[in-house]
């Protein structure tokens, strides 16, 4: 049973009219990057939850998640629509295994999400351990339109600071846009042209993270494979460490 602390909305920052940033004032969370907490409200005398992926480093006095509005979803549209000073109930704990301490390899790490599952990754990014422990980190956000690639002022710095060392590659697939991808990931993956747009290749030393739509981590997951990577799990350690958001 989940042990629920009072969070308080400070900010409701609307990207597009489905994507929004939650940041939540609440006692402290010791969370390692990576891992989520659950959000809940009550919706007709019932306790609704959802689990949500932490966006902020740890160690921050806020928390903030970053958010889709679920078509016929429950608990998304009533968050999308809380206002600063609103009241919000957040796990006590936060949970999960898509931590880099979960990874294995060293020499290139490829963060790869679609949609809000950007959100993990934007927290390991603003910790030490990655650029300590890899080479190269490419991260690769797929959204079908423009308007969907948020936090690209967090992005920006990240490419001003590891000018080298990072990549970023935006993919839209529903609009033709200049110097971006235009086609799905596991297509990208396949055709090889991911690999060529990052001047890098797959190879045993490598860790790839697959974050968000169920559809592309099995697509992906199923081209890396091709490729020669595994699934990393715990009993049986590999390349591939997936996270799934429905
Ligand atoms: C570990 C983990 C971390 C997550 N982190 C995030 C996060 O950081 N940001 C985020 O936006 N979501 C995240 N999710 C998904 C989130 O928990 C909810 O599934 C989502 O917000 C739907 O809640 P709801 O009550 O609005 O819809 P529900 O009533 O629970 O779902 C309605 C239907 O929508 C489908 N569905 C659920 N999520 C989506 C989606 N994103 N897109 C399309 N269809 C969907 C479900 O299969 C269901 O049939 C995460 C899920 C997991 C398991």
């Amino acid at each position: 049973m989940a042990q629920w602390l009072q969070g308080r909305v400070v900010e409701n920052q609307h990207w597009t009219d489905t994507l929004f940033s939650l940041r939540l004032s609440v006692a402290a969370i010791e969370f390692v990057a990576g891992q989520f907490i659950s959000l809940a409200l009550d919706v007709e005398g019932e306790r609704i939850a959802r689990p949500y992926s932490l966006v902020n480093a740890p160690g921050s006095d806020d928390i903030e998640c970053y958010l889709v509005l679920v078509p016929d979803g429950i608990l998304s549209k009533k968050l999308m629509q809380l206002n600063p000073g609103d009241e919000v109930f957040v796990s006590q704990r936060a949970s999960g295994f898509f931590t880099l301490d979960e990874v294995v390899g060293h020499h290139s790490l490829w963060l790869m999400a679609s949609g809000t599952g950007i959100g993990p990754y934007l927290s390991m990014l603003t910790t030490d351990e990655p650029w300590q422990r890899f080479n190269r980190i490419h991260l690769l956000h797929s959204v079908s339109k423009q308007a969907q690639l948020a936090y690209s002022s967090l992005i920006e710095n990240l490419q001003r600071q590891y000018p080298v060392q990072f990549n970023y590659r935006a993919i839209v697939t529903r609009e033709n846009l200049a110097g971006t991808l235009g086609q799905r990931l596991p297509t990208l993956i396949d055709n090889g042209v991911l690999e060529q747009s990052l001047n890098d290749t797959f190879d045993s030393q490598s860790a790839v993270m697959l974050c968000g739509n169920p559809d592309m981590v099995a697509d992906c997951l199923a081209s890396l494979k091709q490729r020669g990577l595994q699934k990393n799990l715990r009993r049986k350690p590999g390349q591939v460490t997936v996270e799934r958001y429905w």
